[in-house]
């Protein structure tokens, strides 16, 4: 059963909030999944995770987690290359302690190379981060997603190429997509044309297990502006519903609308009725 996921601690969490609360307060609101947001640093309470891991192991929530966003797998500078694996790294090893079944990946920011080049310089740096998958995180995805500005890497196309390579599933974004696109990918014929391929490189089997973010989004020429709520954006979301339904994609789906669990239910709720 395809699971929505909440991104990060729902709004209405009582305080002190935190990842434990959040999934106590989730599963009251009958939320199934969630996505782990370490968007700004990694946690490296080994204990915390074991918290975390039990309270959604005995709750029966899916957990997905969110790598920091200061990651650049294309930086000239070493040291900021080296930080940036780093960082990718240690969110897949707590994911791995936390029991996340995936890690999605902002991978990098093209700095004016040509795709081609881009595209090599986080080929390079992702075998180097799976040469540690077996130590480190043997039951973690590592999920590039796709991005929503035309300056970084992550065309589908893109994230598809070194997924297949190193045997992960990418993160798919039609919203970063859309903005990305500057309003295509919103139809349930580009919808069906991204999972056709998506299959076409990672296999038919990958669709039961999904690791995808969605949301209305502002975007301009440049690509993506920022996210927006569903029903205050032009995505044909419930469009986009009925292509999951029919396909029957399994895993899970995050809801990366600002009003979190409103709208993760919304999509929830309306998945259920289609
Ligand atoms: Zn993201």
């Amino acid at each position: 059963m395809l699971r929505f996921a909440v991104a990060g601690s729902p709004h209405s969490t009582p305080s002190p909030g935190g990842t434990v609360e959040g999934l106590l307060q989730a599963k009251k609101l009958g939320i199934t999944a969630m996505e782990i947001e370490w968007v700004q640093n990694v946690p490296k309470n080994i204990e915390r995770m074991a918290e975390i891991r039990e309270t959604a192991e005995e709750l029966g929530i899916t957990l997905t987690v969110h790598a920091p966003y200061f990651v650049n797998l294309n930086s000239p500078d070493r040291a900021k290359l080296a930080a940036s694996k780093k960082r990718v790294l240690d969110a897949l090893s707590m994911a791995e302690l936390c029991g996340a079944r995936s890690v999605c990946v902002h991978a990098a920011f093209n700095l004016g190379l040509p795709p081609e080049k881009v595209l090599e310089n986080v080929r390079r740096a992702t075998e180097d981060i799976m040469k540690h998958k077996h130590a480190l995180f043997p039951h973690v995805n590592l999920a590039y997603e796709t991005m929503g500005k035309q300056t970084q890497f992550g065309t589908l196309e893109e994230v598809l190429k070194v997924s297949k390579e190193f045997d992960n599933y990418p993160c798919v974004d039609p919203a970063h997509m859309h903005a990305r696109e500057n309003g295509k990918v919103n139809s349930v014929e580009e919808w069906n044309d991204m999972f056709d391929l998506y299959q076409k490189y990672v296999g038919s089997k990958s669709l039961q297990q999904v690791h995808m973010h969605f949301s209305g989004i502002a975007y301009t020429t440049k690509g993506e502006r920022k996210h927006l709520p569903l029903q205050q954006s032009d995505a044909k979301w419930k469009d986009f519903l009925k292509v999951l339904k029919k396909r029957k994609i399994d895993g899970v789906v995050v809801c990366e609308s600002p009003l979190l669990e409103k709208d993760t239910l919304l999509m929830q709720k309306t998945f259920m009725k289609l």
